[in-house]
């Protein structure tokens, strides 16, 4: 029993479980809500949000959360926002006599209170800088912009939390991913653990022409091995169900989604040293389908540039690549036929020669 000793308890020291960044991203995108609006409207999707968010905190006294929105106009954040005009106001103390503390708010836990606070604060302004030109003028999230920002602050949280507690990965030199994850099976010397969550209220054919850079995002997500876990609340996003098979994340869509709550703390809570001894609740039957970079259109089958792997549902004009512009010898591909063929036969035949399915989506070398 000695050794339940309240120094060794309370000191933070490199031997301690490394604590847990939950990034969430919420889609809040208002055409797709006010289609929820009958089953679960957004104020009550943000309730539950914030008791999921709770409970992250409360799993260790050192883990973070992290709250971006990904919008129909722009990805903003919603927690942690520095604000210029309250920049020095940084202890909960002087904030309290503000108007923004409610006397019922006073016993609550800090951590809690500040989520809370900054997450409802931001997203109303948020929404109340949306014009309904805005509104009109798309109806897409900017779930490419919103994955940036997440991974940016994840890499910038990882590195201050290395540099504060001396993990070993800053003396690796950096080829050792800030986050850990699969290298160790030892808790000890790992890094901020950091894994995304994705709540997803937009289709797929919104996000198509945000392809190239969700699919960056999504394999600097598997090279740093930041799982990206999905909970589908309406339609069915293709590239989010690659993102989470190929970082290894929870992917859930949800029949009910007015049981958010109990999805998010059943399935999503637990961090990444939980999960090496759970069954994940993953889908099995992933949507492989890429976007063509000529339209934005999700293709079963496309075309495929030999040199820059761009993709293509139809042969560029004059063979010339759109991406890299290498001129691609196209055989005979869409010549006048001697003898008019059946359309299926002909396609058939060159299918062999110049083109290629694609099942997977490959990495690209931006423009
Ligand atoms: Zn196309
Ligand atoms: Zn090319």
């Amino acid at each position: 029993m000695n050794a339940v000793d309240a120094t060794e308890h309370y000191e933070t020291s490199a031997r301690d479980p490394a604590p847990s960044l939950l990034t969430v991203i919420l889609d809040t995108n208002p055409h797709a809500w006010a289609l929820l609006e009958n089953s679960l409207p957004l104020s009550k999707a943000i309730a539950n949000i914030l008791v999921f968010l709770n409970a992250h905190l409360a799993c260790n006294y050192a883990n973070e959360v992290a709250v971006v929105a990904s919008h129909n106009q722009k990805a903003a954040w919603l927690y942690p926002r520095v604000r210029q005009n309250t920049a020095s106001d940084t202890d909960g103390d002087a904030a309290m006599n503000g108007s923004s503390a409610e006397p019922g708010q006073v016993n609550k836990y800090r951590p809690f209170r500040i989520v809370e606070e900054q997450v409802t604060q931001n997203l109303r302004e948020l929404m109340e800088s949306t014009s309904g030109a805005d509104i009109q003028g798309t109806n897409s999230t900017m779930m490419a912009g919103a994955l940036t920002l997440a991974l940016s602050h994840i890499n910038r949280s990882s590195i201050a939390w290395a540099e504060a507690h001396g993990a070993d990965m800053a003396a690796a030199g950096g080829d050792v991913p800030p986050t850990g994850g699969s290298t160790g099976t030892d808790t000890m010397g790992e890094g901020l653990q950091s894994r995304i969550l994705i709540v997803s209220v937009s289709g797929a054919t919104d996000s198509a022409h945000q392809y190239i850079p969700i699919m960056n995002a999504i394999f600097a997500c598997q090279r740093l091995h930041i799982p990206i876990d999905v909970c589908k609340l309406s339609g069915d996003a293709v590239f989010l169900q690659q993102a989470s098979d190929a970082t290894k994340g929870v992917y859930m869509s949800l029949a009910e989604p007015q049981g958010l709550l109990q999805y998010l703390m059943m399935a999503f809570l637990p961090d990444q040293r939980s999960r090496r001894h759970l069954i994940l609740p993953t889908r099995v039957d992933v949507d492989f389908r890429a976007a063509c970079f000529c339209h934005r259109r999700v293709v079963d089958i496309g075309f495929v540039c030999s040199i820059c792997l761009s993709i293509f549902c139809e042969p560029p004009e004059n063979g010339d690549c759109l991406t890299c512009g290498t001129h691609l010898e196209m055989g005979d591909y869409g010549a006048k036929p001697a003898v008019v063929a059946r359309k299926k036969k002909k396609k058939k035949r060159v299918n062999g020669q110049s083109n290629t399915a694609t099942p997977t989506p490959t990495p690209t070398p931006g423009p």
